[in-house]
């Protein structure tokens, strides 16, 4: 008794301190003292390493720590002498130690894994540990003690944990990419909740190859970047977002009650997306469309879909978004499958459609708003399928895609210039003709050489020929465009912007691009009597034009109305079903000899700089 008072007294060192309560046990258990002095100078090695060592029973308790197991795990080492080993581990790891404890104890075989060790209320260390039975303890079971000893490893599985989160990241928008979907995918099919529901929505933004195209692609990343930022904010989570690549993001909605949750929760992306982005001194809008994937009725009878099939159905619903509209969603319903199948076939009816024939021109006289006259016709193409027509808005994408608008666009231009010279031979003087020029064609290298041929092939003077190009299409390269334009000029033609106020374009370019005509579109005139909003834009697009000696027209004009307004507002020239419709040129000439349509003799043109 009177030793252990004055042991106490010396050991300043904690190991000491335990030793000599040890002493006291050992002694008693039989130990000699050789064998109490080696297991202390073994003791005080493993104090000396910095790293966790723990004495324990079988069961857990923590029987005696080294100082710096206590200052490893940010606890004072009293309270560890007083609790478990299982009390200090990460709740979810406390099975597999105690397991790992009795094994050891059981067997004596050295056991070894990494647990996550909670430090204090926030914190934890991972910890490989290694689990030894006490050397000279043959004392099996829970009798046994054991020795824990562990490396801390925490930087490691962190910077491990970071590198499979980045190999998981979209880089740019923070958002998961690919591989991270085909996760969260595999993940929920192999957990199959009964009841819960799993949603995937493939959203593609509207219009974002225009940013791209007209503000460059720095602000198309900002605007991606800013996307995703808005995404993680409305799920509320990142965990839900994946970016697949351009445009395109992927919300992967999980444990719903019902669908009407995940429809809640479109109805959010879609108004987040809406709110106008501030890209480099613009504001930009842009809309998204989304198509909804379900599965996890049945999980039970219902095999998992698989990550391509899971887009497809979503790819299918996106489509049928973009279809209807756009800035919406659509949920996936089996009959679009039937439906692409359609698409297929009309796309390779097209390559056939071109040697039958199918395919054909109809005008549509641009017209002096206030006597009616014509001072123009825009060439719209038509496909007279046997199956019924089908709608340029439907084949003209198909034919970029496919590429076959080079020819198409080629034959447009031959035979609109054909047309007029047929109508010269006719005595029908219509003044110009406008033809739309698609930006694939556009930036084809042939494009030169296929509108010179064109000309000169009807033989009709160039400056007849108006080309119909939108904002994006001039944007794209304007250093390119620049000089397409000019040589262009140079030979007579004239340009026109299509559709214009839809795209982003920078007005300085507007003055540094040869323009004749900026063509308003449709949307702002069919909202002009209801909206202030687009009578403003109408109304600022024709004082833009007045300072830039370029002509303005509008598109679309279908109401006295309108007309009125447009015409007030000091509107150059007007087209619209209010005047007449696209026709096939035997009626456009029936019209004009019955006096419904009049030829008008004012060179708009020659009227201004332009
Ligand atoms: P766009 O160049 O904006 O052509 C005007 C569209 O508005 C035409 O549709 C025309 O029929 C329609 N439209 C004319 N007046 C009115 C009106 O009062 N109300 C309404 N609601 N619509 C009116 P269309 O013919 O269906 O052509 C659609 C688009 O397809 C064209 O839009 C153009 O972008 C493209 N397109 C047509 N023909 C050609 C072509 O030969 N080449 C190229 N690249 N694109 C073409
Ligand atoms: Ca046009
Ligand atoms: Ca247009």
């Amino acid at each position: 008794m009177t030793s252990i008072t004055f042991d106490v007294a010396l050991a300043h060192d904690p190991v000491d301190r335990d030793f000599v309560a040890l002493d006291a046990l050992s002694s008693a258990s039989g130990q000699s003292a050789d064998e109490r002095a080696a297991e202390r100078e073994g003791w005080a090695l493993l104090e000396a390493t910095g790293d966790l060592a723990l004495q324990t029973e079988a069961a857990g308790r923590i029987r005696r720590a080294t100082e710096s197991s206590a200052h490893l795990l940010d606890y004072p080492r009293e309270y560890l002498l007083r609790v478990s080993v299982l009390d200090i581990v990460a709740a979810e790891e406390r099975q597999r130690l105690a397991w790992l404890l009795q094994r050891c104890a059981q067997d004596g075989t050295v056991r070894r894994d990494r647990f996550r060790f909670v430090c204090g209320i926030r914190s934890s260390r991972w910890i490989d540990l290694r689990i030894t039975r006490r050397v000279n303890d043959d004392r099996a079971d829970e009798h046994a003690e054991l020795l824990l000893t562990g490396h801390d490893v925490t930087d490691w599985v962190e910077n491990e944990r970071q590198l499979v989160e980045l190999s998981y990241q979209d880089p740019l928008t923070g958002a998961g990419n690919r591989a991270y979907m085909r996760k969260r995918i595999a993940e929920f099919s192999a957990r199959g909740t009964p009841g819960q529901l799993f949603a995937l929505a493939l959203m593609d933004l509207d219009g974002f190859k225009k940013v791209n195209d007209s503000l460059g692609h720095e602000f198309g990343d900002a605007l991606l970047k800013e996307i995703g930022k808005r995404l993680q904010d409305a799920l509320r989570s990142r965990n839900m977002v994946a970016r697949l690549g351009g445009d395109e993001f992927v919300l992967m909605l999980e444990g719903l009650d019902s669908e009407s949750e995940a429809i809640r929760i479109l109805e959010r992306v879609i108004h987040v997306c809406r709110q106008p982005f501030h890209l480099g001194g613009c504001q930009v809008r842009i809309t998204t469309s989304i198509g909804l994937a379900f599965a996890g009725t049945t999980p039970l009878t219902e095999t998992p879909l698989t990550e391509s099939q899971w887009l497809r159905r979503a790819d299918l619903a996106m489509y049928e978004a973009k279809a209807l509209g756009k800035n919406r969603y659509c949920l996936y319903s089996p009959e679009y499958e039937h439906r692409l199948d359609e698409q297929f076939r009309i796309e390779q009816s097209m390559f056939e459609a071109v040697q039958n024939g199918e395919f054909l021109l109809h005008y549509q006289p641009i017209v002096w708003p206030e006597t009616g006259e014509v001072c123009a016709t825009e060439a719209l193409m038509r496909w007279e399928h046997p199956q019924g027509a089908i709608a340029p808005d439907v084949f003209i994408p198909m034919a970029e895609n496919n590429g076959l608008i080079k020819h198409l666009g080629a034959w447009a231009l031959r035979c609109a210039c054909a047309q007029l010279a047929s109508w010269d031979a006719q005595g029908i003087h219509v003044q110009h003709m406008s033809v739309n020029v698609s930006p694939v064609q556009f930036r084809h290298p042939g494009f030169l050489d296929s509108v010179r041929n064109a000309i000169h092939d009807a033989g009709i003077v160039p400056d007849r020929v108006v080309l119909e190009i939108t904002e994006s299409a001039l944007m794209t390269d304007p250093a390119a465009t620049e000089s397409l334009l000019t040589e262009l000029r140079a030979l007579g033609i004239r340009f026109a912007v299509d559709d214009f106020g839809t795209g982003y374009s920078s007005l300085s370019y507007l003055r540094r691009f040869p323009l004749s005509a900026l063509k308003i579109d449709r949307s702002f005139v069919s909202d002009m009597m209801d909206s202030p909003h687009a009578r403003t834009i109408v109304s600022a697009v024709m004082s833009l034009s007045r300072e830039l000696g370029l002509v303005a027209i509008a598109e679309g004009v279908e109401s006295d109305a309108q007309a009125h307004l447009l015409s007030a507002q000091g509107c150059t020239l007007v087209q619209g079903w209010r005047y007449a419709h696209a026709l096939p040129p035997g009626e456009f000439e029936r019209a004009l000899r019955a006096g419904t349509l009049r030829l008008g003799h004012t060179d708009v043109f020659s009227q201004g700089q332009a």
